[in-house]
Order: C-alpha cells, then structure tokens, then sequence
C-alpha cells in the first residue's frame, strides 16, 4: 500500500468501482480543450478497466492535443472523440473526469444532460457545480484527477500495469506543473514513486510530454510574452495572445500551456492573467495566484473556477472590454486581499 486510505475513503472507492462493470457500454469524458491530467486519466482508467474485463471509450468535446496522442496509441479505437455524441448516445454509463460542471463539457454538456444515464465523475476541483446524478469519487484535496484514479486502483486491488501508470504518471506530472506548485504534498511524490516503480521512463516522459513541441508553440509564446503589462503597485501581471496569432502559426489552444507562469514568476506578482479571444466577442482568461490569492473565488462571478491558485473564467466582449471589466476587478481584489505574501 504505497498510500494510506482511510478506511472511508476505501469504502468510497469500492463503491464507485462497483457502479463499473462488464458489458456495460461506458464513455469517458473530460473538460473541453482536455489537459495532461484529463486525457491521463482517461487513458489509465480505459488501461485499468481493461484489467477487470471492462471495456470503455473516450468521447471528449474538443481533440486530444498532439502531444498526448502517445497515450492512446497502446489503445486502439478507444479514443472516439470523433463519434463523441453517437457513442454517448448508446452509452449506459458516463464517467465524467476531472471537472465537475457540466457546462465545461462544451458542445457535448447537452447530450449528457438529456441522456438519463447515471452519471459518475471523479474529479479534484473546488468548485463542484452541476451534473447528473452518479457515484461520486471526489477530493479537492489530489494534486490532480490521476493521482485520485491510482488510489481508486489500489482501493479496489486492480493491477497497475505499466502502461496504466504511464498515464497516470502524466496526469500528476502536468498537474503539478512538473512537481512544483503548492499541490505537490507528500502523497504526490509517494504516487509518483509507486508509477514509476512499474519501469516507466520518467525522462521519456518528460520528452513526450514537454519537448516534442511544433515550432508554432516557441513563436506564439514569443509573441504572447511581447504584449507583457506589469503592474507592481498591484502585484498584477498580464499578456494576451495578439488576435490571429494562433492561426497563423498553426497553434491549437494546448500551446498556451504554461504561458501564464511567466507573468506568474515576475517578483512581487500575486496574480498573474492571461486572455485570449475564443470566439468573436468571447474572451477567455486564465488565472494563476502566488501566496493567499484565491483566483478560483475571483473567478466565480463571471462563473468561471478551478483551483485557489489556477482557475479560468470566460465573458462577453471584445478583447478592449474584457480587459478593462477584469483588470479593474483584479486591481480591486488584490488591493482588498492584503499585500507582501507573495
Ligand atoms: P487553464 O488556465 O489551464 O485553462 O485552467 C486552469 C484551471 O482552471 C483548471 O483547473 C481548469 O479546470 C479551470 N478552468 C479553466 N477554465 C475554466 C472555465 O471556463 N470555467 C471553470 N469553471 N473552470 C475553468
Ligand atoms: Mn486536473
């Protein structure tokens, strides 16, 4: 047992296994724009089931990103992201993955509501909004989604072949920003040893998932960190992607991953912002927080969320407008939420 479970926590993992079983038809999904964490562990669930002669799919809202496709290619036919909302419609269970909120399901948040089919989710957010009724194996707690899917493996005594811990292994890794942010705490490191005691690779890893990047991606960070505004007096620092920038360089939004620490790594920052356009008049923004600053309750006015020190929100508006509403916003709850922690 590399983890202490409690035994309630055990209790809570056998009876979310429980709801799985053979011949069922089980589609697994993740937020839009899916992440280290989403597709890892999708792709070590589907390995993990697999062991217990239960099949599943994957029907995400938006593609794998390039660089996790190595995940799934040991799992041929599983990722039906293509097919998502016909394989949804003849599922008998959905396995919702870390997210909690049905809206983060984009274009597919619909189908799963109409369905009536359980609904079970495994996920680590703070914010837990809406979803159909299902099991439930949460814990805002887990550094990431993966590191829950691994103690549902041990509580229920499935196997954890290599390939499973490989993506599990990812999940953690991309989650806590490579072992670094406030959520690596011992029980990471102590799952991270258990994944990598089955002979995974962890530089292959790494080289998999962080240096087999497209050109585009070291040009659209380039010309990202070029649009840099810091605001010392607040702690506040921002970029924004310039309009077009991602189409031109043939980017995808899983580029913009990690761009959001630079602006966070500026001395003296506590809140750190990054907007970007998804759709005429619709302006994305990620937010990242060094010390006591909470950007997942900054967040939830304009129904956004995540994290305490990594959360996301959308608004209506052209970039100048979005600007404007959020920056003053930022100004205001840094200026009310206390000075010197960072
Ligand atoms: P990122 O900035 O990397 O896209 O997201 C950081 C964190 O914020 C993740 O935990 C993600 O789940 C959450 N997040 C990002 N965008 C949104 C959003 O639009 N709504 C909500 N509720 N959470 C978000
Ligand atoms: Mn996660």
């Amino acid at each position: 047992m590399p983890l202490p479970l409690s035994p309630e926590r055990v209790v809570t993992a056998q009876h979310f296994a429980a709801q799985l079983k053979p011949g069922q038809r089980i589609c697994i999904t993740t937020h839009v724009n899916p992440d280290g964490d989403g597709l890892g562990s999708e792709a070590g669930l589907v390995h993990l089931l697999k062991g217990q002669g239960i099949n599943a799919v994957v029907t995400n809202p938006t593609p794998t990103p390039d660089r996790y496709r190595f995940l799934f290619r040991d799992l041929p036919g599983v990722d039906r992201t293509q097919e998502a909302v016909k394989e949804l419609r003849r599922a008998d269970l959905i396995l919702v993955l870390d997210i909690s909120d049905v809206d983060r399901l984009g274009m597919l948040s619909q189908t799963v509501l109409e369905r009536g089919v359980p609904v079970a989710c495994v996920d680590h957010h703070v914010s837990q909004g809406h979803l159909p009724d299902g099991a439930r194996f949460v814990d805002p707690e887990a550094s990431a989604t993966g590191e829950l899917i691994f103690q549902l493996a041990q509580a229920n005594d499935w196997p954890l072949t290599r390939l499973a811990a490989r993506a599990l292994y990812v999940a953690i890794l991309t989650d806590t920003g490579a072992f670094r942010f406030s959520n690596t705490k011992p029980a990471v490191l102590r799952t991270a040893a258990a994944l990598l005691e089955t002979g995974l690779d962890p530089e292959q890893i790494y080289l998999d998932v962080y240096a087999n990047a497209p050109e585009g991606r070291a040009r659209l960070l380039a010309e990202t960190l070029q649009t840099l505004v810091v605001e010392p007096e607040y702690g506040l620092a921002w970029v924004t992607v310039p309009p077009g920038a991602m189409e031109r360089l043939g980017t995808t939004p899983d580029d913009l991953d990690g761009i959001v620490e630079v602006p966070r790594s500026i001395s003296g920052v506590r809140m750190a912002l990054l907007f970007r356009e998804i759709a005429a008049g619709r302006v994305k923004v990620s937010l990242r927080s060094v010390g006591s600053v909470d950007v997942a309750a900054f967040s939830r006015p304009y129904g956004g969320g995540g994290h305490t020190k990594a959360s996301g929100l959308s608004l209506e508006g052209s970039m100048a407008e979005a600007q404007a509403t959020v920056l003053a916003a930022a100004r205001q709850y840094l200026a009310e939420n206390g000075n010197g922690e960072a």
